[in-house]
């Protein structure tokens, strides 16, 4: 549990928070956008708690009163957190909920409601929500999370102040696992190089396994010029099989997108050696000689068109996260390529 002062990379959003429940009108409903892992849930407790404070003055909340203190170890009965129940956000669930936002809060002002991937929302669900959200009885505030807001109905979007987070930048994520997670500076780049702006995934990279995980595959990546093609086509398959079976419970491995994305590295530092012999803006700099050494046998237009199947497989994998297949299929395709 944090304050809006601990949040980091989120100055623009928890600003503009800030100010709305500094005025006189707060808003109730607000929806808050953007990848996982920036900080939307975090800061929506932030928020239970600075409206929440009995005696605050610096809009942060003051970490003593006995709201913050209950905030602090979990315990303020005022929040009430909504995921899908399987498949989606169902209609037995939103009806519940209305009926819960009608009794008053038990211990606070308000009473926070936190709807997580709000797009599983049935249409129906999303129906039976419109007047809540539209003017929630006295005491209730409702925070709406989702990755796009254009997976939400027109009808919720324009009930509810909309609350951008941005995707942070590597430094930011980089200082944050040195000083929070005891990484070494070049591990820390590493996987916040990976993490693509999400600090909570930087943080599960960093978990145990990541690093024996990451030398492996750097192995096959590197090793996979020289490989016999029989070799190729086994470790395709193996691999494939291996990284599918990831759920998204299960945080301390890499998932495809992961794996795919430190591969993406490989090649850009192959690229980099090959034509400009460039070793500062390298990522994997453990790797350096085994690097430069590769380097001279690639062809750079071949490594370019590879780099752009690594890409263009990641994103086939938004659709079809745990697809193996799709794995097997580019690694295959790069063999060929590259041969
Ligand atoms: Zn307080």
């Amino acid at each position: 549990m944090k304050a809006f002062s601990e949040i980091i990379g989120q100055e623009k959003a928890i600003d503009f928070l800030k100010r709305v429940i500094g005025g006189d009108r707060i808003p109730h409903a607000y929806l808050f956008t953007g990848i996982n892992g920036v900080g939307k849930s975090t800061t929506a407790l932030a928020l239970a708690r600075t409206v929440n404070c009995t005696s605050d003055t610096t809009g942060d909340g003051c970490g003593r009163c006995i709201t913050c203190r209950q905030l602090t170890s979990g315990n303020f009965p005022d929040i009430i957190s909504i995921a899908p129940d399987g498949q989606n956000i169902k209609i037995e669930q939103i009806r519940e909920l209305n009926r819960a936002l009608n009794y008053k809060p038990v211990s606070g002002k308000y009473r926070i409601t936190i709807i997580d991937r709000a797009e599983m929302m049935t249409e129906e669900a999303a129906n039976s929500f419109l007047k809540t959200l539209e003017e929630p009885p006295p005491g209730n505030i409702i925070v709406l999370k989702v990755v796009d807001l254009r997976d939400l109905l027109p009808t919720i979007v324009s009930r509810c102040q909309r609350v951008p987070f941005n995707p942070l930048n590597r430094d930011t994520i980089k200082e944050y696992l040195v000083a929070h997670h005891n990484q070494d500076d070049n591990t820390a780049y590493l996987a916040a190089g990976i993490a693509d702006g999400s600090l909570g995934k930087a943080i599960e990279i960093c978990e145990e396994g990541f690093l024996d995980a990451r030398r492996e595959l750097i192995e096959l990546i590197l090793g996979l010029k020289d490989m016999p093609g029989k070799q190729a086509v086994e470790l395709a398959f193996e691999y494939g099989k291996k990284y599918s079976k990831k759920t998204q419970d299960d945080q301390s491995d890499i998932d495809l997108h992961g794996v795919i994305g430190i591969w993406k590295t490989c090649l850009r530092d192959i690229l980099l050696a090959s034509v400009r012999g460039n070793y500062d803006m390298m990522e994997n700099r453990d790797y350096r000689d085994r690097i430069a050494a590769l380097a001279a046998k690639y062809d750079a237009d071949k490594l370019i068109e590879s780099f752009f199947l690594l890409e263009d497989c990641q994103r086939d994998l938004i659709r079809n996260p745990n697809s193996g297949l799709l794995m097997e299929k580019m690694l295959l395709e790069l063999k060929t390529l590259n041969n």
